[in-house]
């Protein structure tokens, strides 16, 4: 291994990936590719009754979505249970670590202050025993955080801390040091709440003879109103972003920099960026901020770089899915469509509402739009619009265009007072793409139906 850099990702599948996880991951996988080194996946799937496959898979979905792949085979710690109680007897031997007797009674209380008596294993052959490992009662634990920089823990303050529980499993903070170090693991990059068991961890390590890993601990991740980040402020599991239409890049941009910057001010960086330049010492040490309209606007961006065509392919599981596009000829159109629409989209999923219209008969008319563009007279020129329409030959833009203009010249009006009536009554809505553009998509028989169907619901609202 030499001087490789081996990081790792360790998520409990206990739960879905959510944003702080997969950013965690994520730095992982960024110094590894900067360094040129390995990053490696861990499942701590040591509690049982919590975990499941069902998660695992989920993990690892939303971690190959996310462009995460990892080096090397997954590492299941529910397969090693033999290897961590060699290591825990190894130090029982030592007598850094000693058996201990929990009375039944006890083990049932939940949470901290469960008793556990310094005992003689062969006293107690019939009962089940836990590892305690043996904090010194002096002296203090320190380590330098790239970060945090340096932290201090005093050793009085950690206690006699269970490694092996009475019925086999490991606990997380001795799990993870037999398998980092197992692992070859240089960097432990993780959640800044897992300072705390930093010192208990190095302990282990001495204990051992181990080399001490380097620790990198990320600043949490605040919602905008400076609380713990949760569902209230939009932040989902990530196949949920998938979902409704986030891409994988977009994501990956926004997570990336949720604490670390590339040095200047920009909000767009590619991966291939990023890996150049991405430095532990550039993640700050405040709380970063989750801001999901910041997210949706890097997804509007992606989503323009991208060509039409690539669009298209991304976006037709929306439509499909809505039942807007049932066919062939529905494809065809959404072909069309998506050039109209690419600018105007924050997720991929937009594309259902703003493009409804396309594929459906209009069912109302904006309220708003009505009060201001159905005025009086308006029927007349609507009717008047359609027998310009019914006499293109070609239904192009340019020619729809010509026929509105050369109409509104005639009428001694401007063009706006024919525009807004026209597309209120194509589309239903006051907004959208180019009026001339859309209605060559929607065709002529279907667009003068629509103008010919609004003129008599105006007329049915004046006599009402
Ligand atoms: N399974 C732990 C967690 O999900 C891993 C912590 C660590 O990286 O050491 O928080």
């Amino acid at each position: 291994m030499g001087n490789e850099v081996r990081v790792r990702f360790a998520p409990s599948p206990t739960g879905y990936l959510h944003v702080g996880g997969a950013r965690t991951a994520l730095y992982n996988w960024l110094f590894a590719r900067n360094r040129g080194g390995k990053f490696l996946l861990r499942i701590e799937n040591t509690d049982v009754k919590r975990s499941s496959k069902e998660m695992e898979e989920y993990i690892k979905e939303a971690m190959l979505w996310l462009g995460l792949n990892w080096d090397e085979d997954i590492v299941y710690q529910l397969e090693r249970l033999e290897i961590y109680r060699k290591y825990a007897l190894e130090l029982v031997e030592k007598g850094l670590a000693y058996y201990c007797y929990t009375p039944p009674e006890e083990l049932q209380k939940e949470g901290g202050g469960v008793e556990c008596h310094e005992v003689n294993p062969e006293d107690y052959s019939e009962k089940p025993l836990a590892i305690k490992f043996r904090v010194p009662d002096e002296g203090t634990t320190e380590f330098d955080d790239i970060i945090r920089g340096h932290i201090r823990f005093k050793n009085e303050d950690l206690g006699d801390f269970v490694i092996v529980r009475s019925d086999g499993i490991p606990t997380y903070n001795f799990a993870v040091v037999v398998d980092d170090h197992y692992m070859g693991i240089t960097h432990v990059i993780r959640g800044e709440d897992h300072i705390s068991n930093t010192p208990k961890q190095i302990l282990i390590y001495r204990a051992f003879g181990w080399k001490v890993p380097e620790f990198a601990h990320l600043p949490m991740i605040l919602g905008p109103d400076k609380k713990r980040l949760s569902k209230r402020h939009g932040a989902t599991s990530v196949l949920e972003y998938r979902d409704i239409g986030i891409l994988p890049e977009a994501l990956f941009n926004f997570l990336a920099l949720l604490g670390w910057s590339p040095g200047d001010n920009r909000e767009i960086v590619s991966k291939e960026e990023m890996i150049r330049l991405f430095d532990l010492k550039r993640v700050g040490k405040r709380a970063a901020v989750f801001d999901l309209d910041k997210l949706f606007w890097i997804n509007s961006e992606y989503i323009r770089m991208k060509s039409d065509e690539e669009i298209y392919e991304l976006a037709l599981p929306f439509m499909e899915k809505a039942g807007l596009v049932k066919s062939d000829e529905d494809r065809e159109k959404f072909k069309k469509v998506v050039p109209l629409l690419k600018e105007r989209v924050k997720l991929l999923k937009d594309f259902v509402d703003l493009s409804e219209y396309f594929f459906k008969d209009v069912e109302k008319y904006d309220e708003k739009g009505v009060k201001k563009h159905f005025k009086e007279g308006v029927e007349e020129r609507l009717s008047l619009l359609v027998e310009k329409l019914k006499a293109i030959e070609t239904f192009d833009e340019k020619s729809i265009e010509k026929a509105v203009r050369s109409l509104a010249d005639e009428l001694g009006i401007s063009a706006a007072k024919l525009i807004h009536p026209t597309r209120l009554a194509v589309t239903g809505r006051t907004f959208g793409p180019g009026l001339f553009e859309l209605m060559a998509v929607i065709g002529k028989d279907e667009c003068i139906k629509r103008i010919e169907r609004a003129i008599d619901w105006i007329k049915a609202q004046r006599r009402d």
